[in-house]
């Protein structure tokens, strides 16, 4: 069975986290994280969002759902405010040798990231925060970038760049985690194009293909 990682987009409903520069914590730790969760779908790995839409929920609600789930890891993703610049990365004040270097990997990943986006790393911190210190299993937050900043808060409105955020959290995840590239099924490649209707009867992996089903998949393809 594949790892259980739950992401946490920070904030939501009423909640909306910070503000600056016309963008909006909880929106944007929404949309990383779903791109965190895409970067990391062709893995061995079964992702599990305490949100999925624009809701309130409580701190308590996430670790419970973690908790729960028996998560392998919990993953705590957010965007920064009060007047710095860059990325900082926190466990809990009494984190075991584990969690740190768990999240030494993700960090070393994201913070190498931001700096050659030009972006400081503010450091491997620990905070008492709730959904830290209450999650059975390791557990990390991301603070990544400064809404309140004009140099951040203009990346963090690209969604380019949001999603090479996402590709360094799930890079530093895939590190940190040891998570495998999901095993290649030829069979099931088949299958997808036999349900999808691109191709009309089932195939061995193994079987010649002719001209004729060739140009009809293709065909099917382009609309044709
Ligand atoms: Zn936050």
């Amino acid at each position: 069975m594949a790892l259980i990682l739950v992401l946490d987009p920070g904030h939501g409903g009423k909640d909306p986290g910070a503000s600056g520069n016309g963008l909006v914590e909880k929106n944007l730790a929404l949309d990383i994280t779903k791109r965190v969760r895409t970067a990391l779908s062709s893995h061995q790995v079964d992702v599990k969002l305490t949100r999925e839409s624009d809701v309130d929920l409580s701190l308590a609600d996430r670790v419970a759902y973690a908790n729960n789930l028996n998560a392998g890891y919990f993953l705590s993703i957010h965007v920064n405010a009060g007047g710095g610049t860059g990325f900082e990365s926190y466990v809990w004040t009494g984190a075991g040798g584990e969690t740190e270097s768990l999240r030494r990997a993700v960090h070393m990943e994201v913070s190498a990231f931001y700096k050659s986006a030009g972006f400081p790393d503010r450091g491997e911190k620990k905070a008492d925060f709730y959904v830290l210190r209450n999650t059975k299993m390791s557990a990390a937050l991301l603070e990544n970038l400064f809404v309140d900043n004009k140099t951040d808060a203009a990346k963090l409105a690209d969604a380019g760049f949001r999603e090479e955020i996402a590709k360094a959290i799930a890079a530093g995840l895939v590190s940190a985690l040891k998570i495998q590239p999901a095993a290649w099924d030829p069979a099931a490649e088949i299958e997808k194009l036999r349900a999808d209707g691109l191709i009309n009867s089932p195939h061995q992996p193994l079987d010649p293909v002719n001209w004729g089903e060739f140009a009809t998949v293709i065909n099917r393809l382009r609309g044709k």
